[in-house]
């Protein structure tokens, strides 16, 4: 352990007692309990030999066991070698309860307190060698399971904020290379990279790419957000490949395009979450997924993964129970003109007439399915595609009814605006949106709750 590894640990100690709040209950495995520990520190270190076209991390993870039992943590790459405590151990996959999803169970049971944890694995996902260089993207999907950081190194699961370093060498080849990420890099000589990311920071925030420097197009700009502070933002995108080529593309989503998508946001939600922006501009026409501070996204997707920044990784989701809901709020935020605009032409049908209250309640309720419920069991990881749907026409239909019980004076757009500027930076359940939209309108919402989100089957 280096010094300032020590210095990070007692640092942020206090910061992840907050975690074991949030962690899932532990659970049996056979007689064995399988315990969610709380990550304190980890230091990944990624050399990438391109002679031998492998990509080595070694990881060492300082974390917290709560209770005694047995610790899990997860890598969907089989580790060539897992050390607890500086001793080999053996570690094997195991379903999570109601096989919401799999982690890694480690074959030694444990007291709690401070342990470490040292795993060597072998990035396989999205990695691309040729003969003097590396490209490895840390793409992440939301809509399928174990697709976060544990797609390329071991992790927790998302409740869980910690620490993290990654150092990176990429060792023969002089073909110099570029790191993207959502961290703080310090390029050294050689096509080395240390970089550090910010404590709030889970499974799902951090965001890596290394590629030759000639592969992409770089473009940085100044954003000045509204409370005054400068948000460096990078632009890059892959050389003239595609239909949109790379010099269209740095055009439109440069700066004048996300600069005008920032203020925008800004104007709505407040400032801009994160330290610094990172955008890949993506050939394809739709599509993209969010980070924290960094976006991979087509033109067209650009402002939907711009406002995850907002909510979904700064209001992070805590659980399965939560994962629908920055889904709910960006499909909300994409559709909800339209919504208003299908009721609108509803009315010019009827001849001018006013539509009754239930003509106007049939148009969400007939979008809404009682059988279908947006929350998940706590160890789900993936979002499922009833969470744009039910999701956009839920929150549609709660904003209609504060706004008619209100006389106009409290619309959803506002409640966001107070659910953000509540909620930023903390992890939030499936309860804590029930009751901030209850806390804010006066009204109870246990109804359309229990019918459309909460699962009582689980
Ligand atoms: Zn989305």
């Amino acid at each position: 352990m280096n010094n300032i590894f020590k210095y990070l640990l007692f640092f942020y100690c206090n910061f992840s007692l907050n975690a074991l709040q949030a962690s899932p209950s532990p659970f049996l495995v056979g007689e064995k309990k399988a315990v969610c520990v709380d990550f304190e520190v980890a230091e990944y270190k990624i050399t990438y030999d391109i002679q031998k076209k492998l990509a080595l991390a070694t990881s060492k993870i300082i974390f917290h066991m709560p209770e005694e039992g047995y610790p899990l943590f997860d890598v969907v790459s089989k580790p060539v070698e897992t050390r607890l405590n500086d001793q080999l151990v053996f570690q094997n996959e195991v379903d999570l309860p109601h096989k919401a999803s799999k982690m890694r169970l480690i074959d030694k049971k444990i007291k709690p307190g401070q342990h470490s944890l040292v795993v060597q694995t072998i990035i396989k996902d999205n990695i691309f060698f040729d003969k003097t260089s590396v490209n490895n993207q840390f793409s992440y999907l939301d809509m399928q399971d174990r697709s976060f950081l544990e797609k390329y190194l071991p992790t927790n699961l998302e409740f869980d904020r910690y620490k993290i370093q990654i150092t990176v060498s990429v060792t023969g080849t002089t073909t110099p290379h570029s790191v993207f990420s959502n961290g703080i890099v310090k390029k050294k000589p050689n096509n080395h990279f240390y970089i550090s990311y910010p404590q709030y920071f889970t499974s799902s925030s951090l965001y890596f790419h290394i590629a030759p420097t000639l592969a992409h197009n770089v473009k940085q700009f100044s954003f000045k957000s509204m409370n005054g502070k400068k948000v460096l933002v990078t632009i890059y995108s892959k050389k003239g490949t595609g239909f949109l080529t790379s010099f269209f593309k740095m055009r439109v989503m440069g700066w004048f395009f996300a600069r005008g998508k920032l203020n925008k946001l800004e104007q709505k939600f407040g400032p801009w979450p994160h330290p610094t922006l990172t955008i890949f501009a993506k050939n394809s026409l739709r599509g993209g997924m969010e980070y924290a501070g960094a976006v991979e996204s087509s033109h067209s997707a650009l402002e939907h993964e711009l406002l995850h920044n907002y909510f979904g990784r700064s209001i992070m989701p805590m659980n399965g129970s939560a994962g629908w809901i920055d889904e709910a709020i960006a499909s909300w935020y994409d559709w909800i003109l339209v919504i208003e605009r299908n009721i609108k032409t509803l009315k010019i049908k009827s001849f001018g007439k006013s539509l009754t209250e239930q003509q106007i309640q049939d148009v969400y309720l007939k979008n809404l399915s009682e059988d279908s419920f947006l929350s998940h069991h706590e160890f789900r990881r993936s979002t499922d595609r009833k969470a744009y749907k039910q999701g956009r026409y839920l929150l549609a239909y709660l904003g209609y009814l504060m706004k008619k019980k209100s006389n106009g004076k409290k619309v959803m757009r506002d409640f966001l605006r107070y659910f953000y500027e509540k909620r930023k930076f903390s992890m939030i359940k499936d309860t804590d949106l029930q009751a901030d939209l209850e806390e804010y309108s006066g009204l109870n919402f246990s109804e359309e709750f229990n019918k459309y989100v909460y699962n009582q089957s689980q």
